[in-house]
């Protein structure tokens, strides 16, 4: 375990900083790049990062949010954890540790109302967020950390680490994989605002199913290795993690002020980041202390290349004139502005507007001069403004998610891949909220919205990478999974619909709500009208089914004309059909007893080869109600295994035979047959099978 201790650098100067002194910022950022040009240490940590500087990072953590320091070492315990199992070495372990530790530092700049905003988070709010990160990567590199904790940390956020930029391609390293891990698996186990923390099993069958898109299976399954080893005890360590996080608190009022300058350090970046095209600073030995990524990208070098290097002017332009500006900010003392001029990526000349600023310490000596650049003719204010619309364009703007025109566009998209690739299947799930005009009606309009704002994001919470989630209308959403077969979909419908079903909505006690899914698989023929259709109509059948359900629907099945067994079978109280599923015989208890809890139901009898089951409650004189709940029937199951299936790689099936009666006299054979029909496709979609 890495030495926790307090840090109390004495800058007894920041007690007095305004705290809109820029100038002094800056200088507090020189400051600790000169801690490392110091320091010279044969420290196994220094190797990775000055051990100093860590220490203040951690501690401002503190100062900022204690939850953030108590997730970031729990996420460093799993990740130690994970690399031990994978057989690594005390220093990829070191490295890995301290990562963790600092994955979240970007937050340190983060008002609260963003922090711990307790709904979603608007689209620029995480962009914001991300900015800070991004800030975080910056000054990472300005501390000259080592490059492949930078990465670690860089690519933990989506940000590429040569170009700071965001990118979805990037291949992530071991490191950053198992990070990866390590902070999903101690977000699920923790409780949030809008749904309550995961038990160990349920999160590591999360991260199990994520294996083909998001994590990697090695990685988590060397996490469920030392998850059942002795070591994973330290977890559970209540007062360890006390102490370990409380020696980060700075206690004295020079430590505090210490650690309210780098939180508005943190801010200070972010603020140029977004005003300025580029930014960098040259210290006094003429070497590039910090390198933007607006920089890197309006010059074409990324900042692992430059930092530490020394100055030229040809670096950003060519120049004629006699003295670099910076020079001229270095003698003179004062903030100087000047025009560059720039070729762009077509080869157009553009103007730039440049400041150059003077760093001054606290003797008044210029350390360091800082250059702002900007395009003297477009304003950054403007391209915000123009990211806005294009947010509006494609947003929804109560849930945030991808609305009604981004979603048919994006269909679009998708099903074109499917088209050139058809062996990929794809799959749509439709949800429709339950009873929702009911809580528009008994609470309120707003409190209709938060449920909607609320469900929009767990259900965002559950999806995986690759798969979109978009608001179809009113309370209706839609979610299309590529490269998803239609049983894959049901799961993930069935994951969603019981989140819904056990989350405090709206920050509500006295509020339970439950959405009925629809699922689809685009076939041969479809187009995505045809595809969302189909989808919508398993919806209708999942709310004429009783809602909280997901039914399915496939053409094959519903061209098919009735066959002569089932035309008698509709001229008698009695309703039979086979289901064949391939869940493993082991997992259908499971399954049935979901079914069961869910569907008002009770298992009346088992036997080796045989399950009766009742479904629905009868009324109060034992006859059939008007609600689907108040429809009771029996359900007689017979299991029969299959040969197994050589078309599906050998696996194995069961065949269910089903029998349905009604409990009492329905009115009419139909409103049976209805019943009985959605009981059985209700169990074979929780069954997932054909
Ligand atoms: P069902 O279980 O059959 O789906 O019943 P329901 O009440 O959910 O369905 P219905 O279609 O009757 O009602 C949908 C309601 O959703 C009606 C409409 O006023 C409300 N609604 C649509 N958009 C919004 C919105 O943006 N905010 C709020 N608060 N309500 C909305
Ligand atoms: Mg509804
Ligand atoms: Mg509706």
């Amino acid at each position: 375990m890495l030495p926790f201790s307090s840090s109390d650098t004495p800058a007894a100067s920041y007690l007095n900083t305004h705290p809109m002194e820029s100038s002094r910022l800056l200088n507090s950022l020189i400051e600790i790049v000169k801690t490392v040009e110091g320091a010279s240490s044969n420290n196994s940590i220094d190797q990775i990062i000055n051990s100093q500087i860590l220490r203040r990072l951690l501690s401002a953590t503190y100062f900022r949010d204690v939850e953030t320091l108590k997730h970031s070492r729990r996420v460093g315990l799993l990740s130690v954890g994970i690399g031990s199992r994978l057989g690594w070495e005390s220093d990829e372990l070191r490295l890995i540790e301290i990562a963790s530790l600092l994955h979240d530092i970007g937050k340190i700049g983060i008002p609260d109302h963003i922090l711990h905003k307790p709904g979603k988070l608007s689209p620029d709010e995480a962009e914001y967020i991300t900015a800070h990160h991004r800030v975080a990567v910056e000054l990472l590199q300005a501390c000259r950390a080592n490059s492949e904790l930078i990465e670690i940390v860089a690519q933990s956020h989506g940000i590429d680490f040569e170009t700071n930029l965001q990118s979805h391609e990037i291949a992530l390293s071991l490191g950053s994989r198992i990070l990866a891990v390590s902070d999903a698996y101690e977000s699920l186990t923790s409780s949030k605002p809008y749904r309550p923390a995961y038990d160990e099993k349920e999160a590591l069958k999360i991260l199990h199913d994520q294996s083909e898109k998001g994590f990697d299976r090695n990685v988590v399954a060397a996490l469920e290795r030392w998850l059942n080893s002795d070591e994973a005890e330290v977890l559970d360590d209540e007062s360890a993690a006390e102490a370990a996080v409380r020696a980060n608190a700075p206690t004295t009022e020079t430590a505090k002020a210490n650690m309210a300058c780098i939180c508005q350090l943190f801010q200070y970046l972010h603020l140029l980041e977004s005003l300025y095209d580029a930014f960098y600073i040259v210290d006094d030995s003429r070497r590039v202390v910090t390198w933007s990524t607006g920089a890197a990208r309006l010059f074409g070098f990324p900042a692992v290349d430059l930092i530490g290097q020394s100055w030229h002017r040809s670096i950003v332009a060519s120049t004629t004139s006699k003295k670099d500006p910076i020079e001229i900010a270095f003698t003179e003392f004062k903030p100087h502005c000047h025009i560059l001029n720039l070729k762009d990526v077509e080869g157009a000349d553009r103007e730039f507007d440049v400041q150059s600023v003077p760093i001054f310490n606290d003797e008044g000596k210029v350390v360091a001069v800082a250059e702002f650049i900007c395009d003297g003719n477009e304003s950054k204010k403007h391209r915000g403004q123009f990211r806005k619309l294009q947010m509006a364009a494609t947003r929804d703007a109560l849930t945030g998610v991808v609305n009604r025109g981004e979603l048919d566009e994006l269909t679009e998209q998708v099903f074109a891949k499917w088209e050139a690739e058809p062996t990929i299947p794809f799959s749509v799930v439709f949800l429709d909220i339950d009873h929702f005009k009911a809580i528009n009606d008994r609470l309120s309009h707003a409190i209709g919205d938060r449920v909607l704002i609320d469900i929009a994001r767990l259900i965002q919470d559950e999806l995986y990478s690759g798969e979109i989630i978009g608001r179809y209308g009113g309370e209706e959403f839609v979610i299309l999974c590529p490269e998803t077969p239609l049983e894959t979909a049901l799961e993930r419908a069935e994951r969603v619909r019981r989140a819904i079903m056990d989350a405090k909505i709206a920050g509500r006690e006295d509020l339970r709500v439950t959405a009925s899914f629809g699922v689809a698989q685009v076939e041969p023929g479809d187009t995505t009208e045809t595809v969302i259709k189909r989808a919508d109509q398993a919806l209708y059948d999942a709310k004429n089914a009783g809602r909280n359900r997901t039914c399915h629907r496939a053409t094959r099945r519903t061209k098919e004309s009735p066959t002569a067994e089932q035309v008698k079978n509709q001229k008698q109280w009695i309703y039979r059909t086979e289901i064949v599923t391939c869940v493993a015989s082991s997992m259908l208890p499971a399954k049935l007893k979901g079914y069961v809890l869910d569907n008002l139901s009770e298992i009346l009898e088992v036997n080796e080869n045989e399950l009766l089951l009742q479904v629905g409650v009868p009324g109060v004189f034992g006859g059939w109600g008007s609600k689907t709940d108040r429809q009771p029937v029996k359900v007689h199951i017979e299991f029969q295994d299959l040969p197994r299936d050589e078309k599906v790689a050998g696996t194995k099936r069961i065949l269910l035979k089903t029998t349905t009666e009604p409990i009492g006299r329905p009115s009419k054979h139909s409103t049976f047959h209805t019943r009985a029909m959605y009981v059985v496709e209700s169990l074979r979609s929780y069954l997932i099978a054909d």
